[in-house]
């Protein structure tokens, strides 16, 4: 990250912001390690899942573990709250056609050219729709906190076998293919949800996860301001190093790491999205108040999002990992398309 990063002491919450029960975690919450830094501070958020929330939900700060190289928001609300926030969540903040999801396509030909695989589990799968993508030729099984999504998921024939990651420590079945794509940025102990995926991943199977990586460019340049940092759903962040260094605490080998971008641009987007953001960087008073003018020559309202980072959805700031657990291994290799675009390192 640029600029020099500074001692948790810094961490507090704005006095005008909403207390959720706060911990200020002191050591990090995967590898125990007192090594940390603080980046700087996240903007307060002023919606949470696509719904707008009453009062803003304090950013705190963006820390990171000097041992392991976890990212994390600190303070976060309790789980119990984010569940709650979540079951409040807007059932259309996450829902993707598959064609605009790389890590879909990715994971896709990575399973259709291996032919022993034969069960997935999607952990968050939402309604089920990349189950229901890749076909009815394999034993589909889903995790799904949203009781109306899971719902929509049951309906295309996906199995419902939890709705909370705390389940898949106890599951009678385990599956040739484990995937979570966009959900380890949602949980606080990301090294324990890797442990619990691989739990219920058979021996020699496959764990594919996919999120934000704290090692792109574009996320070093904005630190603690980066648009996905800033998002209230997404506390932990990881990077190719964590994953390194937690595979080899879990004894888990790692196949395949694929960057990528979350939602590729035209050359035009691209360039005005990354201008955005660097003017952002290093004038964000002008741009709010440029923001705020601009509203007013078109009559619309004041909105509190004039005082958050733009987004740089077209940033390749995005990684798909893909790991083997120990053992018997599968008879085949990771193949991805090389036409998706995306670039790959094991
Ligand atoms: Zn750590």
């Amino acid at each position: 990250m640029r600029g020099p990063a500074t001692d948790i002491d810094d961490t507090r919450t704005p006095n005008n912001s909403r207390n959720l029960g706060i911990k200020i975690k002191m050591t990090c919450p995967d590898c125990d390690s007192a090594d940390l830094s603080r980046i700087g501070a996240i903007p307060d958020a002023f919606e949470f899942a696509g719904t707008k929330l009453e009062s803003p939900l304090a950013g705190g700060s963006l820390i990171r573990c000097n041992t392991c190289c976890l990212h994390w928001r600190s303070p976060q609300p309790e789980k119990a709250e984010l569940d709650a926030l979540y079951r409040r969540g807007d059932t259309g903040s996450w829902q993707y056609h598959p064609v605009k999801r790389l890590d879909w396509q990715i994971t896709t030909s990575i399973l259709r050219k291996n032919h022993g695989i034969t069960s997935v589990l999607d952990v968050g799968c939402f309604d089920g729709r990349f189950l229901d993508h890749l076909g009815a030729d394999y034993h589909r099984a889903g995790i799904e906190v949203h009781p109306l999504a899971a719902e929509q998921a049951a309906s295309k024939g996906i199995q419902i076998i939890g709705n909370d990651f705390s389940d898949l420590d106890t599951l009678s079945t385990q599956f040739d293919v484990v995937v979570a794509m966009d959900v380890i940025e949602h949980v606080s102990n990301p090294r324990k949800f890797l442990e619990s995926l691989a739990k219920a991943t058979r021996l020699g199977g496959l764990i594919i996860v996919s999120t934000g990586n704290t090692a792109a460019w574009p996320w070093r340049l904005m630190g603690s301001m980066y648009w996905y940092c800033r998002i209230a759903e997404h506390i932990s962040f990881i990077n190719p190093r964590w994953c390194k260094y937690t595979a080899r605490n879990l004894g888990l080998a790692i196949e395949n790491s694929i960057t990528f971008s979350h939602e590729p641009s035209m050359t035009l987007p691209a360039f005005i999205q990354a201008t955005a953001n660097m003017f952002y960087r290093c004038f964000p008073n002008l741009a709010h108040n440029l923001r705020r003018g601009y509203a007013r020559c078109k009559g619309t309202p004041y909105r509190h999002t004039f005082l958050t980072p733009p987004h740089w959805r077209s940033a390749k700031d995005h990684l798909l990992v893909v790991f083997e657990r120990s053992g018997m291994t599968l008879p085949f290799r990771i193949v991805a398309d090389e036409k998706l675009g995306a670039s790959q390192s094991v």
